[in-house]
């Protein structure tokens, strides 16, 4: 458990590690890690880094801006593609840092063209109607064309039929591509079966502890661990309440820690009134609502004291878990861990 400090990500370098290495085992492909929104809330500058160290040459972000940061902090040598594509007077950027547009569209196709091309990527939508071509309006092959991608909308969900319709789909387009590595699953297409690795894997979500389908996986580990410092505790006489608009009344006398975590850091007022946290050995509940600074905690019968750290999400508290108490998904509880909250690296 790292020390306390108000409110602290800290990221396990060799569990990502890991996480890399089971993907490219289960999927018998290389993977291609996507350090999109700063690494999925992590760092991508410290996450890429170490997964180059496991032989990744190949990364995605979303945006342009994303791209520089991440090409500035790893040097020459990494392919970095960007998943918006080259929107309009976006290309002498992209040349500048050695960035690859997936191309989205007939629009971004030129752009990138008259603006002189080069290696680049594109985009099938095979039905998710998101980003990129549709199969039918997909252009002729042409010079500088390095990778081929379509993303699929149900990878969560094994028994989901679009899964092979997409895959089919996909699979259709990309011969219209000889020669061009084909990349189709992100994290849940990976365990979806070998007819859907292709040449290249995209992974996201598990390389950084969340499960294939939303919910923990034994063969994913947890990376990343959510944590606060107990600030004060205090004893609540029944009928008081506790913390705004008396989102909590004490039915019998409770014992509440305030814990130095709220909603600029993450801790979404969607966790009350379902939030639960691991502190003092057990499971216990978010009370009241969340404020922004911090949250309170019910920790009758547990013994806590300030300075404690509690578990928001880790080892003890599974990401996934703490996001569907929270009433939704383990990338968006990753991504909305606020900047206030320094990051730290083990390994
Ligand atoms: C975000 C994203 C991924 C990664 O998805 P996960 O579900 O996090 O593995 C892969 N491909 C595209 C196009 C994406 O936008």
């Amino acid at each position: 458990m790292p020390a306390p400090s108000p409110a602290l990500l800290s990221v396990d370098l060799d569990a990502l590690a890991a996480n890399f290495r089971t993907l490219e085992r289960i999927g018998g492909a290389p993977a291609h890690p996507v350090v999109k929104a700063d690494g999925y809330g992590l760092g991508a500058a410290a996450c890429a880094e170490r997964l180059m160290r496991e032989g990744a040459r190949t990364f995605f972000v979303a945006r342009t801006r994303e791209g520089e940061q991440l090409r500035a902090a790893l040097g020459a040598g990494p392919a970095i593609y960007v998943l918006d594509g080259c929107l309009t007077g976006r290309a002498a950027r992209l040349r500048a840092a050695d960035l690859r547009p997936v191309l989205n569209t007939e629009a971004q196709l030129a752009e990138w063209r008259t603006t002189g091309g080069g290696r680049c990527g594109l985009q099938i939508d095979t039905g998710m109607n998101r980003l990129g071509f549709r199969p039918e309006q997909a252009p002729e092959p042409f010079a500088g064309l390095d990778l081929v991608l379509s993303h699929l909308a149900c990878a969560d969900d094994p028994s989901e039929p679009m899964n092979a319709r997409q895959r089919d789909a996909f699979a259709a387009a990309a011969t219209r591509y000889p020669g061009t590595v084909r990349s189709f699953a992100n994290s849940g297409g990976v365990f979806l079966g070998e007819s859907y690795a292709f040449d290249a894997l995209r992974p996201g979500i598990c390389l950084y502890g969340g499960g294939p389908e939303g919910r923990p996986d034994d063969r994913i580990r947890p990376v990343a661990t959510f944590t606060a410092e107990v600030l004060q505790v205090r004893d609540v006489p029944t009928g008081e309440s506790v913390g705004y608009s008396r989102g909590f009344v004490a039915e019998a006398p409770r014992r509440i820690a305030t814990v130095g975590a709220g909603y600029a850091d993450g801790v979404s007022r969607s966790y009350s009134p379902a939030g639960r946290v691991w502190v003092g050995g057990e499971r216990r509940p978010i009370v009241g609502r969340v404020s922004m600074d911090v949250c309170a905690v019910d920790v009758t019968g547990v013994q806590v004291a300030v300075g404690d750290s509690v578990e928001l999400f880790g080892p003890n508290r599974m990401l996934d878990d703490a996001a569907a108490s929270a009433g939704t998904v383990a990338w968006e509880l990753l991504t909305s861990v606020g900047a206030r909250a320094p990051r730290r690296y083990v390994d």
